[in-house]
């Protein structure tokens, strides 16, 4: 059932491109996000959804596929607008999501517990699997549909109810998700929609006490505040943060793949992207050679309208987010830092609306500069050098985050040297971003806490029981009285 909210309060959410405003939302109150807790939790206490067999709650996520699949073309072409992202990857983002919850709703039907061997004659254990209970799911602007997946798919196949937020910035395909969910018979009070800011509607979700379980993706600050409010309640907390991802290149790499990838590992999305390969850690050796290739292509890469089959990357999501990039760029040449691509807007007047800035390369960077410690997330990448197979793992994992890495290499021994070494929750050995919804996703460090995807992205939403049976029971005579 959907209803309006019970302020006045509305806000526009505009195409980066142009900045010309797409649709004006409802915002929620902290009236309606006690509504929809409440609803949330009448669905969990005494609805069919958290006691519907698991198979069952299986066949309806395999539904929401089959309708993604279905209105594929829509809700991508929803996200480029939203987000400024190209078509193509709108498109590659619900072909992904479509497998993460065709993955869950296989799971959920083989997720039975565990029966434990007790080594006693007459005692029968098991471990059973229950939902939390209601589940507040809170998603940045970068990737809004699939990021909301990675939760609801998992959270839904565990048999719990949620309440889920947006980034306020691009809402529009998690309404369609969650319209989705509607269609494919989803239960009412099951799956519950606020729109609205982080610092109101998010905030009070994460601070009401009929929320038992907080999962976030988004900036470290906003985690750190969510993490201590979690705290105060003794809640379940997940948390997907940033990263200041390395992509450590080797002498003997395949030269043109590895500045092929190391283009896509850096300006994907405008550089967008929690995993992100923003720093770039090459041998000596190449080092020269691979920059100057690697800035000519970046020059080369052409900015436009998400939507136009010629465009490569699209803007920034806002004009503030901009802003932000570019006092990142003026710093570290301050600091020393050598422009030798992008730095600035692009020239030209088709593109004068939109928030877009150019690729950015910086060379001659090192560990102290800011634009190499903390996170940029737009299209600039730094690069630094190294000498010795050490120091270059000694500069990758020279980070507060942890999210993920890649190492480039033609020798399989120092590829696995280096990618055991390395501190970050995914290690691409001779690729970047690529991500399979059976394989954990997540940080060490500062990145998060918890795992998305994979059976622990199930786990997450599971609470573990153990059930101790004694099927002969006589007295104990541990008291004499
Ligand atoms: P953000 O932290 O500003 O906002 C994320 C979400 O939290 C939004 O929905 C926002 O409205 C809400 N929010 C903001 N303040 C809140 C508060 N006090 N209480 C509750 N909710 C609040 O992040 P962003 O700018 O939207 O996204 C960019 C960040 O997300 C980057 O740091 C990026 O690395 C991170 N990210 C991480 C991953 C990952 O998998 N680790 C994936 C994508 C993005």
């Amino acid at each position: 059932m959907w209803t309006a909210s019970s302020s006045e309060a509305s806000s526009p959410t505009v195409n980066p491109f142009d900045a010309r405003e797409l649709e004006t939302l409802a915002e929620a109150s902290t009236d309606d996000v006690d509504r929809a807790v409440t609803a949330a939790r009448t669905a969990f206490d005494s609805g069919p959804w958290p006691r519907t067999p698991s198979v069952e709650r299986g066949r309806t996520l395999w539904r929401v596929a089959d309708l993604l699949q279905r209105d594929r073309e829509l809700i991508a072409r929803s996200e480029s607008l939203d987000t400024g992202k190209t078509l193509k990857e709108g498109q590659a983002d619900v072909d992904d999501v479509t497998a993460v919850f065709r993955y869950y709703a296989g799971l959920a039907g083989t997720d039975a517990g565990r029966v434990v061997d007790a080594g006693l004659p007459d005692v029968v254990s098991r471990i059973v699997h229950e939902p939390v209970g209601v589940c507040a799911l809170i998603t940045p602007w970068n990737y809004p549909l699939l990021q909301m997946s990675w939760k609801l798919a998992p959270a839904l196949a565990a048999g719990n109810t949620v309440v889920l937020k947006p980034s306020e910035l691009t809402p529009l395909t998690t309404v369609a998700l969650v319209e989705l969910a509607e269609e494919a018979a989803v239960p009412p009070g099951v799956v519950n929609l606020l729109l609205g800011r982080g610092d109101t509607v998010g905030r009070a979700m994460v601070a009401h006490p009929g929320v038992d379980l907080i999962s976030f993706t988004g900036g470290l600050a906003t985690g750190q505040e969510i993490m201590a409010a979690a705290a105060e309640g003794v809640r379940r907390v997940t948390l997907e943060l940033g990263g200041k991802n390395p992509n450590v290149v080797f002498d003997d790499a395949d030269f043109d793949t590895a500045v092929d990838y190391a283009l896509t590992a850096a300006f994907l999305h405008s550089g967008q992207v929690c995993s992100a390969g923003s720093r770039l850690i090459v041998a000596g050796e190449i080092h020269d050679r691979f920059v100057t290739e690697l800035a000519a292509r970046a020059d080369r890469i052409r900015l436009g309208n998400g939507l136009d089959p010629a465009t490569e990357c699209g803007p920034l999501v806002s004009a503030e987010h901009r802003v932000k990039v570019e006092a990142h760029i003026e710093r570290a040449l301050a600091e020393g830092a050598r422009l030798l691509a992008g730095g600035m807007r692009p020239p030209e007047p088709s593109l004068a609306k939109g928030f877009f800035l150019r690729p950015t390369v910086l060379a001659d960077c090192t560990r102290d500069m800011a634009v190499v410690r903390e996170e940029v997330f737009g299209p600039v990448l730094t690069v630094e050098r190294f000498e010795s197979e050490q120091e270059a793992i000694r500069l990758a994992n020279d980070t507060d985050y942890g999210l993920a890495g890649a190492v480039w290499t033609t020798d399989a021994g120092r590829a696995e040297r280096v990618a055991g070494a390395l501190r970050h929750g995914t290690v691409w050995i001779n690729d970047f971003h690529s991500y399979l919804p059976q394989a954990e996703w997540g940080g060490f460090g500062k990145s998060g806490v918890g795992r998305e995807l994979g059976p622990s992205g199930l786990a997450e939403y599971q609470e573990q029981k153990h059930i101790y049976h004694n099927i002969a029971p006589t007295p104990m005579r541990w008291f004499s009285g």
